[in-house]
């Protein structure tokens, strides 16, 4: 079978149309800021409770030719643990040692985004880590061009649509209750119900009942044992309940037997854990043009999964033009990942709803205002760099 066609090393920033910035920059200094920040709703897993998650914030300052200093921040989401990705709080601290002493080592100054992610290459994988420090460059370019971040990376929309996730409940008639809840007091674009085997079809078939209206979509994080036989009758159930997608049902670094084992599904199957860079995702639509379609393929991109904002839009142009809908998902992230997420999802690529809102706000406190969503919209914010306001006083406040 033939390449999937442009292969995603021909996306460069040019392509994608991004700011380059063409003033060589000197990497200064850089400082991790840390925040602890206590979760509104504790996250449960089977091996603990996390009542609090760890914030890193690298703020790198820049020096231009002209002797202009310049500082950025960018946000690191990880896990307390790692059991989303192989990432935590811990990994994120060992790997930012090593690259920010690639950043701050003599060398070259930075032209563009290219050189600046050519400097953390070296390492393999830790994209949290990676991602704060990208985003930390974009904040510092777009302050000194003094223009938002979507901007910079070729946003088009004013507002961009977001929806909820609802975990885990202990019975159908617990679920239809909570979603009333969520319905009566917000308009959301779609909401996403997290599944597992024996959390699926009693509980799906309850809330269509329900609201059979609904824009509804499940994810399973990889819970379901696709070579088993009982699994596979579960999801292809799946199709009675005219879902917009199934996110991540098998293994979490499997591509082949999703498109394998799920291509008589008539539901759309969305990859999520998957997906760690733009080759896994040409990978996958190979796959899926050879065992399925690919009208029935989604990723979620991240872009603390897949290492960076620069990395997330080569994904998703390569969805775009392949014809693959693609969506912005989320990490807990606090005020400062989250809209950099919703800058993000202002390319006209990313078109379907995203995780940039909770039910409730992740955090007691966060470090700044989240962009706010109405109506299922929420909008990008128009000031200078991430547009949350002066994010360096944030951090010099003890
Ligand atoms: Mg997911």
């Amino acid at each position: 079978m033939p390449l999937v066609s442009p292969s995603e090393r021909s996306i460069t920033p040019g392509t994608l149309g991004l700011y380059e910035n063409q003033e060589p920059l000197t990497v200064e200094r850089v400082v991790v800021h840390r925040r602890r920040l206590q979760l509104v709703d504790p996250v449960e897993t089977a091996f603990g409770r996390f009542e609090s998650l760890v914030r890193l914030y690298p703020e790198i300052t820049f020096r231009s030719q002209s002797g202009e200093a310049v500082r950025g921040i960018g946000e690191c989401s990880p896990l307390s643990a790692p059991w989303y990705d192989g990432e935590c709080e811990g990994t994120v601290d060992v790997a930012l040692g090593f690259l920010v002493s690639s950043l701050t080592a003599l060398g070259e100054p930075i032209t563009g985004i290219t050189s600046f992610v050519a400097r953390l290459d070296w390492i393999v994988g830790h994209n949290v880590a990676k991602t704060g420090l990208e985003g930390a460059y974009w904040d510092a370019v777009a302050q000194l061009q003094g223009v938002s971040v979507s901007r910079l990376w070729g946003g088009t929309r004013g507002r961009v649509e977001t929806g909820v996730t609802v975990g885990l409940q202990r019975s159908p008639g617990d679920l239809v209750n909570k979603v009333r809840a969520v319905l009566d007091q917000r308009q959301i674009a779609r909401l996403k119900l997290k599944v597992k085997p024996g959390y699926d079809v009693t509980y799906l078939e309850a809330l269509r009942r329900s609201f059979p209206d609904l824009r509804l979509q499940v994810d399973a994080n990889g819970s379901y044992d696709l070579f088993d036989q009982e699994h596979l009758d579960a999801l292809k159930c799946f199709d009675d309940f005219q879902l917009v997608m199934i996110e991540q049902p098998g293994q979490s670094d499997d591509l082949l037997d999703h498109a394998r084992l799920l291509a008589h599904l008539d539901t759309p199957i969305c990859l999520d854990e998957s997906i760690r860079h733009a080759t896994h995702a040409r990978q996958a639509m190979e796959c899926w043009g050879e065992f399925s379609t690919l009208s029935k393929l989604v990723i979620n991109v991240k872009p603390s999964r897949v290492g960076g904002y620069l990395e997330a839009m080569r994904i998703a142009r390569l969805c775009h033009d392949q014809g693959v809908s693609v969506w912005c998902g989320g990490m807990y992230e606090s005020a400062l990942g989250k809209a950099a997420n919703v800058h993000l999802s202002a390319r006209q690529e990313l078109n379907l709803p995203g995780d940039h809102a909770g039910l409730t706000p992740y955090f007691t406190e966060n470090i700044a205002l989240s962009p706010r969503d109405q109506g299922g919209w929420i909008e990008v914010p128009r000031g200078v760099g991430w547009g949350l306001g002066d994010m360096q006083r944030v951090f010099e406040s003890p």
